[in-house]
């Protein structure tokens, strides 16, 4: 049997990856592993780090979600058995400015993925949601509270829930994990993968490292006027090798495998605990011995002052929780950062 990746030379595809071909004891390591990406985020250099890693092979398949007719050959050609969809653009800014590429991309791309794996008979899916159809619920956040979204990136993942959730209510042989992430940070603890952005990176972490190894000159603060700890903005910050462990629960938990998770089920992957920007910068001094000059600057728009999981679903459903700390998430950041100073 082979289980299909799309989106799997990216960031957390490829730490998914690694997981998965290194196994857990409950699962079968004989399966391929077929990843498909069109590479517009992602290079095939990450394949070999993963092969290097793990000493195994995967199939990769260059094609984009939204062609069906390659979608089609693959699951021809491979005995798919579940689907982990990575695969999608994720720049809050960016799907302001072209939004229809979001559109396209996110949810035309996960229909016509729906529809060949429907063609093919393949019903069990886990999904990369985000927390950000949270919208402005006040923390921790469960799966029960209401959802939103402020930007066409958030519009583009709470749509594609409500899709999943009537393909589910449908055709009651759809087994579907929607994975709602914090924010992933860290690297493979190996220094061989990690967080690779094109261009100037939007998120706090790739920002800081690159300042840290001298790439950029200088972090911008977002505010400290919040009503925080130390007034800067508060964040879930879950190290990216716990989220692609939930990734691997998840998909034991479908209804091919345990069966735990019926029809389409929202589950947060979060550890539960707020970090402040001006923590995370303190601890990265610390651990890296460099300097990481910053200032204050205003708010940024549409930023809330805390969000945090309540991870409490994932533990009782799935039987995950996070195990790597803050230190354990910066210091792998920072090998990756500073063996790879300028990606791959
Ligand atoms: P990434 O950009 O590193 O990985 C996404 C991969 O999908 C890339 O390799 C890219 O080339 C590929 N891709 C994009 N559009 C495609 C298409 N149409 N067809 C085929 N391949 C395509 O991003 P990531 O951080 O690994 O995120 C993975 C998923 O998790 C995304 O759906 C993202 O929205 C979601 N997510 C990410 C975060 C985060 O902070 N990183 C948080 C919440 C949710
Ligand atoms: N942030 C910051 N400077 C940056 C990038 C981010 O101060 O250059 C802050 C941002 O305001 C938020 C936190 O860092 O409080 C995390 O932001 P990020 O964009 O990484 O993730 P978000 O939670 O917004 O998706």
């Amino acid at each position: 049997m082979s289980l299909l990746i799309t989106g799997g030379t990216g960031y957390i595809g490829s730490h998914t990856v690694v997981e998965l071909l290194q196994g857990t004891d409950s699962q079968d390591l004989s399966k391929e592993i077929v990843i498909v990406d069109n590479l517009s985020n992602s290079s095939t250099k990450v394949l070999d780090r993963l092969e290097q890693i793990t000493g195994k092979k995967v199939t990769f398949i260059e094609a984009d979600i939204c062609d069906e007719q390659a979608l089609d050959k693959v699951f021809s050609e491979h005995n798919i058995e579940a689907v982990i969809h990575f695969a999608g653009l994720k720049a809050v800014g960016e799907s302001a400015e072209i939004p229809l590429s979001y559109y396209q991309n996110n949810v035309s791309g996960t229909v016509s993925l729906l529809q060949v794996m429907t063609k093919h008979n393949v019903k069990n899916l886990v999904f990369s949601s985000s927390a950000t159809v949270y919208g402005n619920n006040v923390s921790p956040l469960n799966e029960t509270m209401p959802t939103s979204a402020t930007n066409p990136y958030g519009q583009t993942k709470l749509m594609v829930e409500h899709i999943l959730f009537d393909l589910a209510k449908s055709d009651p042989e759809w087994s579907i994990a929607c994975l709602r992430y914090f924010n992933p940070i860290g690297a493979h603890q190996s220094g061989l993968i990690g967080e690779n952005p094109n261009g100037i990176p939007n998120n706090l972490l790739p920002y800081v490292a690159q300042v840290a190894v001298g790439r950029l000159a200088q972090l911008q603060v977002f505010g400290d006027d919040y009503d925080t700890v130390d007034g800067t903005g508060v964040r879930d910050y879950i190290h990216v090798v716990d989220l692609a462990q939930g990734h691997v629960k998840a998909l034991e938990a479908l209804g091919h495998a345990k069966g735990t998770v019926k029809g389409c089920q929202a589950i947060n992957l979060g550890t539960g605990n707020g970090t402040s920007v001006l923590e995370i910068v303190n601890t990265f001094k610390d651990i890296s011995q460099a300097d990481i000059p910053y200032k204050i600057v205003p708010r940024r728009a549409g930023d809330l002052a805390t969000v945090y999981a309540d991870a409490a679903l994932a533990g009782s459903l799935l039987g995950w929780q996070a195990n790597l700390d803050l230190t354990a998430m910066i210091e792998d950041t920072w090998r990756w950062q500073s063996e790879n100073p300028n990606g791959f």
